[in-house]
């Protein structure tokens, strides 16, 4: 049997509390299935487990970005830079408000977008900086968040994989003006359906974010519609499970993040062998994807299937390759360190299902592939 890269049995504990939550909403007299009392209470929780002024759910964590840079009044003619390698609503949120998406290459070991990159690219259109935590890596935010301060520019930090994570004490999403959050099934605090949510300091863009997600209405008055907005809404069914689920989330985190470091510790030494891990601390991690950086990549993978292991590449070209982003990319510039990450990177199974005989098969599995390599080099 194949062990998955996602796991396919992340609810089954959950089941007859998602059917019972679907009975309980269904047959709610209210009959309000979408922004209702629980949404509502699921806003509280998520605002008070990180410090922030707001929270916002909506329909999704791309919807999130979205919203958030409307907030920030970002449309045509602004620019927004962003991670040259990295998930396409990195690129698509700031385009499809008509503003240009610039692309700032990563560091070659973390993946994650460059502050030094990022500041080179800032000029008298730029109106936000987006990064973006990557894998199990969170970007360098106080660096992002020094050059947002100095330069006056808008920050908004992309924590789709990094719910749970903290930098220097500061919970992921913190560290922006605003941060978003995705509750697709595969993120770490997935969910059976469709959402996302912004985290912000800032009450003014908080309200902002609250209108614009329903159609520009401030939530008491309805049909009045302050500004053009959008319909990124969430669903009461979802917002009952979540809460369920929030209590146990700190303990699917740490069994990612046992895995990580198990992973991290048996791979130490194959960094001569081509085998390179993400860096070894706590703090400013995420473990949402284990990612590895390997010479052989698609042997590796070929090596893992014929084992039996689901391995996945995620990105194999950089954003400003992508033909629907490529009129975006800059005529001069060049993103060698993304380019080598999609050539370079492996995603190993990392989800809380998988159990320590499937982590260890696994580990053994990268290990014996790397011995096969030191007599070829
Ligand atoms: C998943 C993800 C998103 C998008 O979230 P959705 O809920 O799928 O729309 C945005 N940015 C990053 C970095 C992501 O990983």
């Amino acid at each position: 049997m194949t062990i998955p890269f996602f796991a396919p049995d992340l609810f089954d504990a959950d089941h007859e509390t998602l059917l019972g939550l679907v009975r309980e909403v269904g047959l709610d007299p209210e009959q309000k299935f979408i922004l209702g009392s629980r949404t509502a209470e699921f806003e509280r929780v998520q605002r008070d487990a990180v410090g922030a002024a707001d929270a916002i759910a909506c329909g999704s964590g791309t919807s999130a970005l979205l919203l958030v840079l409307t907030a920030m009044g970002v449309g045509t003619g602004d620019e927004v830079v962003v991670p040259a390698f990295g998930c396409a609503p990195l690129a698509a949120a700031p385009a499809l408000l008509g503003a240009t998406p610039v692309f700032a290459d990563i560091d070659p070991v973390t993946l994650v977008a460059d502050p030094v990159e990022a500041a080179r690219l800032i000029g008298p259109r730029t109106k936000a900086l987006l990064p973006a935590h990557m894998f199990s890596v969170m970007a360098d935010m106080p660096a992002f968040r020094r050059l947002a301060d100095s330069t006056g520019v808008r920050l908004l930090e992309d924590s789709a994989v990094a719910q749970g994570g903290t930098l220097a004490g500061r919970p992921a999403g913190m560290w922006g003006d605003a941060g978003v959050y995705s509750f697709v099934q595969v993120k770490t605090f997935g969910m059976p359906g469709e959402g996302g949510l912004v985290v912000t300091g800032d009450e003014e863009l908080g309200q902002a974010i609250r209108m614009l997600r329903n159609h520009g209405q401030d939530g008491r008055q309805r049909f009045v519609h302050h500004r053009i907005g959008w319909n990124s809404r969430f669903d009461e069914i979802m917002a009952a499970f979540q809460l369920h689920r929030f209590p146990s989330f700190p303990e699917r985190l740490n069994r990612r993040a046992k895995i990580g470091e198990y992973y991290t510790e048996r791979f130490a030494s194959l960094a001569d062998r081509g085998i390179l891990t993400p860096p070894r601390d706590r703090d400013g991690r995420c473990f949402y994807v284990y990612n590895l950086l390997a010479d052989h990549r698609d042997a590796l993978l070929k090596h893992l299937a014929d084992a039996d292991i689901d391995s996945h590449v995620y990105y194999r070209s950089p954003l400003p390759s992508q033909p629907g982003f490529a009129r975006f990319a800059r005529p001069g510039e060049a993103w060698p360190a993304a380019e080598r990450a999609c050539q370079r990177s492996l995603a190993l199974p990392i989800h809380p299902m998988l159990t320590d005989a499937q982590v260890e098969h696994i580990a053994d599995a990268v290990c014996h592939f790397a011995d096969t390599k030191r007599t070829s080099r």
